[in-house]
């Protein structure tokens, strides 16, 4: 594995910095900031910030030149993810777009659906959204039962979805629902782009344990849906899902760069205090330093896997399932390193950080169950690298 820049990437990466230096919003920087209190304002606030970073051509740098990108490869785009989180930059609002659906339509779509959807998802001018998940139907996803039946000119959708990122602020999702309702359950599953502000899409937000709502339930009821909007053949919506969900598990700049920043203030305010001399916090300090370092190789050895041509692969369930926990532990030590005044509520002035521990601590618990649970990765690693025998599904 040689990772080492060629010139042209060590540009890129100057072009990159140098563009933040004189770009990123007033009040960004270093950490997770905590700038708006209505999440309405701060969708509208982040999609004026992706497109200016989308003219800058910094959005997507793998997607083709055509639709916005640069045609690049994954070692250009984890220089962008790692650069926008070492300047801390605010997350792309349209990254459900950007980093999933863009590239699930550019995969199976035909040439009009992606001259119709592609071009508006870079810059945010469109939000997506990822319509998979059901209150029935989440790490078993073909259980599925979202239904959908052959009218005139298109398809009737019915059912619920649950869980899904964004769906407030989404004009268009991806959907599976069950068309083929006699076939064996991964083959009678079609994917459809649906338009969220039609007539019998109904959202309701849900409230988290941060207090944010950005995720939802969306309910269909007999949702028109036109024949020019399925992707991919009908009966064939598992093979799409499976570019959607191989995408969500590959290489984390982002996070990497985070922890590395999240480190580094933790061994500081342990500093400050004396705690550096207490021998459990010391433990649990060098711990994370470690795991971080770790997580550092796997993507790396992700990275080169990718360069390489080939997917992810079982080690991106490695990584994913090293992060999600190691983020966690992260957490624990901060709260230990910080003391009770880091669960304080953000508005309290005595809380380190204005609130930002105690909101990370809460925000991560769900790291470890989005883009597959801990317990999923484990059954791939043993499915995939070990040559545990496959776990026993209905069918
Ligand atoms: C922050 C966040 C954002 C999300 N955004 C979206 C979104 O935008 N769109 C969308 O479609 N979904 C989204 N999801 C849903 C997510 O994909 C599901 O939560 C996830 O797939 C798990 O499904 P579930 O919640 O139904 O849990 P279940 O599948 O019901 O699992 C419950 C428990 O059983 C365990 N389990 C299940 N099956 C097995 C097995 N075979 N072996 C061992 N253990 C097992 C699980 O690990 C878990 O601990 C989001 C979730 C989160 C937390």
């Amino acid at each position: 594995m040689n990772l080492s820049p060629t010139p042209d990437q060590e540009t890129f990466r100057a072009e990159c910095r140098r563009w933040l230096e004189q770009n990123l919003p007033g009040g960004y920087g270093r950490g997770l900031p905590l700038l708006f209190d209505d999440l309405a304002e701060e969708v509208a606030f982040l999609r004026g910030w992706q497109a200016a970073l989308a003219e800058a051509r910094f959005v997507g740098v793998a997607w083709p030149a055509a639709y916005g990108g640069r045609g690049a490869g994954p070692l250009h785009h984890y220089i962008v993810q790692e650069e926008l989180a070492r300047a801390g930059a605010p997350e792309l609002v349209g990254r459900i777009g950007v980093n999933l659906i863009g590239p699930t339509i550019l995969a199976h779509g035909t040439t009009e659906q992606q001259q119709r959807w592609l071009p508006s998802i870079l810059p945010a001018h469109q939000l997506f959204c990822q319509l998979f998940s059901e209150p029935d139907a989440g790490s078993d996803l073909a259980s599925l039962s979202t239904s959908a039946t052959p009218t005139n000119g298109g398809w009737l959708l019915n059912g619920q979805k649950v869980w899904t990122s964004y769906a407030q602020f989404a004009d268009w999702g991806l959907c599976l629902a069950r068309s083929h309702p006699a076939a064996p359950k991964h083959q009678g599953i079609t994917a459809f782009v649906i338009d969220m502000h039609t007539d019998g899409v109904e959202i309701r937000p849900l409230r988290q344990i941060t207090g944010e709502a950005d995720f939802n339930e969306v309910f269909l009821n007999d949702v028109f849906v036109a024949d020019d909007q399925v992707l991919g053949p009908p009966g064939e919506g598992w093979r799409v899902s499976q570019s959607t969900l191989g995408v969500e598990r590959g290489t984390n700049p982002r996070q990497l760069v985070i922890h590395i920043q999240l480190l580094d203030e933790l061994l500081r305010a342990a500093a400050e205090t004396g705690q550096n001399a207490d021998l459990r916090i010391r433990q649990s300090l060098a711990r994370a330093y470690t795991e971080v370092r770790l997580f550092q190789l796997q993507n790396w050895r992700v990275l080169s896997r990718l360069t390489g041509g080939h997917g992810g692969g079982p080690e991106a369930a490695t990584a994913k399932l090293f992060w999600s926990e190691m983020s966690q532990r992260l957490h624990e030590t901060a709260l230990e390193v910080l003391g009770p005044a880091a669960l304080l509520w953000r508005d309290d002035p005595h809380n380190p950080g204005g609130g930002r521990w105690q909101r990370s601590w809460l925000y991560y618990r769900a790291a470890s169950i989005f883009a597959g649970t801990s317990e999923i990765q484990r059954n791939i690693i043993g499915e995939r690298t070990l040559g545990l025998p496959r776990e026993s599904r209905k069918e």
